[in-house]
């Protein structure tokens, strides 16, 4: 704030596109002093916005008589907190984008269209809500003794926080198996820190796990405390929420009265006055990473911000991102492990089935095997459950005309049109394109087209052909696109109502079927040869979660079994999965990473240009390239010749993308604050671009 003329001068961070290129808070008049972080509304060309008042001084370079002024401010709300402002401030300078854009965008969006009077409303509804305590009268169950080894986790952690005091605590890696504690880990710390009055932030990759952790931790601590307390407000934070759900949580928590928050990926930017523990519950999955608009990653991100308020931050993972393991091996993360699974549980048995011995005869699928479906026979004798996880949904990827080889291309993207058989549709996968399946070959008319390979709905069909009366459910994003639908069918596992589920990645993740005792990946060996270096680490990660859906019930794991039908069974990657050895996996990815020059020993971005054509798209990223080129500041980093991306065209628009390599986040930073601005100079002069953008750490390459 600067004063003049009676006036003062008083940025505000707006949601201003980035094309604009204005990228921090600009400057507006108001006859009276704002706290920094309150909630403005203010004229933005002909628009009228909600922006935030930011911290800091103006710099001041556009003539006062030129400002417009704050138009109104939203009473009644206390201010975002310095250090909400600060991490919103980093956060958009390292995934470059512009402060008020991601700052607007990552507050609950019916909060930018209330007015005063309609918060006020708004608040007494809170109120209300609050009001109503969270579980009136049950008192908390029992916590249950720590085994040796949790025991010795918390105390570590114990001691990390007394050696750290003024000072940030090292984040700590949680390694342990599936079944092994993390959770009550996590429920141990979070009661230190509820207990110091803290609030806790708790966050999963999906929303599909956050019903189920929110029922753990209201279980724990929804209830009347043991020592007589009442329970806490636990909120969830994600984007299932409606509108105005998702307002009234982010409200409990930014007013300090919800003390959990449990939620995605975009809780990492709850406002939390009194926070005082940050969870990251599986925390290499992908879906951490934001894919669109600000790709961040809200896994790093928490990780910032623990450092900035001095907390500490638990990352669990049974399989942690190559990028945490080695920070721990560097000795920058504290890693702590749990060895075994509680109940002292085996994990299952993994048997690599070679494709390779598979007799070539007729009928023979390279899905449904005899010696798998023998098993799943055994398994249906004996009334347990099976878990067969494919990785691809629909029923077969393409249509095929062995006449005329004609296949179901998409007429607007370089991809197949996957055959859906359930509502006998060709459907793009990338575009949406829908058409019913032709009765004949579109090309010659031969009446024979016939499906190639085989997805999720194939598997089902050909499952409940060769084992009649078997109870099969099939999990996918197509089975469960209604509300609802998802829980529905997770129940009836649960129940017992399902003999075979079958599924894409969905069922791998966190869910704790108990009696499932084999779980088969019958074609998982395309990530091993995948263009994407980090392929064979996702794949790695499915796989040892899928097996973690078998033997979760002590009783059943002696006999528990995972079975990869491969035609590869010699691979390093599967000779790992069938020792468990997760960290001799970690230790051969890191040398080949480390020998090619790949993250984590090497820093990357990702350019990418999207036009009608390729030349359009080239063009711009040729000349962005030259530009960085040129510059002083693209010292320490490598910048590689633009190439499609693995699918070119989607939509009738042509995609392609430029690597950036540095061999420090510094080097990769300094390019792009120089570069950036640049750019949306330059695609004024690349009328053909449709759009850019740039992803900084980018997980998918
Ligand atoms: P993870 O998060 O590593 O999968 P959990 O914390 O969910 O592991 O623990 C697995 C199961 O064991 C859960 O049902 C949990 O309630 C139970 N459990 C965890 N710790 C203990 C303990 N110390 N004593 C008894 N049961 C425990
Ligand atoms: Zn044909
Ligand atoms: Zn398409």
């Amino acid at each position: 704030m600067t004063e003049l003329a009676g006036l003062l001068r008083i940025r505000v961070a707006v949601e201003a596109p980035q094309h604009s290129g204005l990228s921090g808070p600009l400057d507006y008049l108001s006859e009276r002093a704002l706290a920094p972080g309150s909630l403005v509304r203010v004229p933005l060309g002909r628009r009228e916005l909600m922006g935030i008042v930011w911290p800091g001084e103006s710099e001041g370079q556009v003539e006062a008589s030129m400002l417009r002024p704050i138009l109104a401010e939203l009473e009644g709300l206390q201010p975002l907190s310095a250090a909400w402002c600060q991490l919103l401030e980093f956060a958009a300078s390292y995934y470059q984008r512009s402060i008020g854009e991601l700052a607007l965008a990552v507050l609950p969006p019916q909060l930018r269209e209330l007015d005063s009077a309609q918060l006020r409303a708004r608040l007494k509804k809170l109120d209300k809500f609050l009001a109503t305590p969270a579980d009136a009268s049950a008192p908390a169950p029992a916590r249950p003794t720590l085994n040796p080894a949790q025991q010795q986790v918390l105390d570590e952690l114990d001691a990390l926080l007394n050696a750290a005091r003024d000072r940030a605590p090292a984040p700590v890696l949680l390694y342990g198996i599936t079944g092994s504690g993390k959770t009550e880990v996590y429920l141990r710390a979070a009661e230190h820190a509820l207990a110091q009055g803290r609030q806790v932030l708790v966050l999963v990759p999906e929303i599909n796990l956050t019903p189920q952790l929110e029922a753990r931790f209201a279980e724990r601590f929804g209830g009347l405390q043991a020592d007589g307390a009442a329970g806490h407000r636990i909120v969830s934070l994600h984007s299932a929420l409606t509108p105005a759900q998702r307002l009234r949580n982010w409200l409990a928590a930014h007013m300090g009265e919800a003390d959990l928050v449990l939620g995605t990926r975009l809780a990492v930017f709850a406002s939390m006055p009194r926070l005082g523990l940050i969870v990251v519950d599986e925390e290499h999955d992908p879906s951490y990473k934001q894919q669109d608009g600000a790709r961040y990653s809200a896994r790093d991100l928490a990780i910032y911000r623990a450092h900035q308020e001095k907390i500490p931050v638990i990352l669990g993972s049974a399989t942690p991102s190559l990028e945490s393991w080695q920070k721990a091996n560097e000795g920058r993360y504290k890693r702590l492990l749990l060895p075994g699974r509680i109940g002292g549980g085996a994990l299952p048995r993994v048997r690599l089935f070679d494709m390779k011995r598979l007799p070539l005869s007729k009928g023979v699928t390279t899905a449904l095997t005899a010696p798998l479906l023998e098993a799943l026979r055994q398994r249906l004798a004996r009334g347990e459950q099976s878990l067969i996880f494919l990785n691809r949904r629909g029923y077969a990827p393409v249509l095929h005309c062995a006449e005329c080889n004609w296949k179901s291309d998409c007429p607007h993207c370089s991809a197949w049109r996957v055959f859906h058989k359930g509502d006998r549709t060709l459907r793009c996968h990338h575009c949406g394109f829908t058409e019913r399946v032709p009765s004949a070959c579109p090309t010659c008319g031969n009446q024979d087209i016939a499906p190639l390979g085989r997805g999720t709905e194939r598997l089902e069909e050909q499952l409940q052909e060769q084992l009649p009366g078997a109870r099969v459910l099939r999990i996918d994003a197509d089975s469960s696109k209604h509300k609802g639908e998802l829980e529905a069918q997770l129940a009836a596992v649960h129940s017992g109502e399902v003999d075979i589920l079958v599924g894409t990645q969905m069922v791998t993740k966190g869910h704790d079927f108990r009696r499932i005792t084999l779980v088969a990946a019958v074609n998982p060996d395309g990530a091993l040869f995948s263009s994407d270096f980090r392929a064979p680490e996702r794949l790695f990660a499915l796989l040892m979660q899928a097996g973690g859906r078998a033997g979760r019930d002590a009783e059943a794991a002696a006999r528990s079994e995972m079975w990869v039908q491969t035609w590869h069974p010699e691979h390093a990657l599967y000779k790992s999965l069938q020792s468990h050895d997760f960290e001799a996996f970690a230790k051969s990815q890191l040398a080949e990473r480390e020998s090619a020059g790949l993250p984590p020993f090497a820093h990357l971005a990702l350019l990418r240009a999207e036009a009608r054509t390729v030349e359009a798209a080239l063009g711009f990223l040729k000349a962005a390239s030259a530009f960085a080129q040129a510059l002083p500041e693209a010292r320490g980093t490598l910048i590689y010749p633009a190439i499609p991306m693995s699918v070119a065209r989607v939509a009738n628009v042509e995609r392609l993308q430029m690597l950036v390599e540095a061999g420090s986040r510094g080097d990769l930073q300094r390019l792009l604050w120089h570069w950036m601005p640049e750019l949306h100079l330059l695609k004024r002069e690349h009328k053909g671009v449709l759009r850019w953008a740039v992803d900084v750490d980018p997980l998918a390459i």
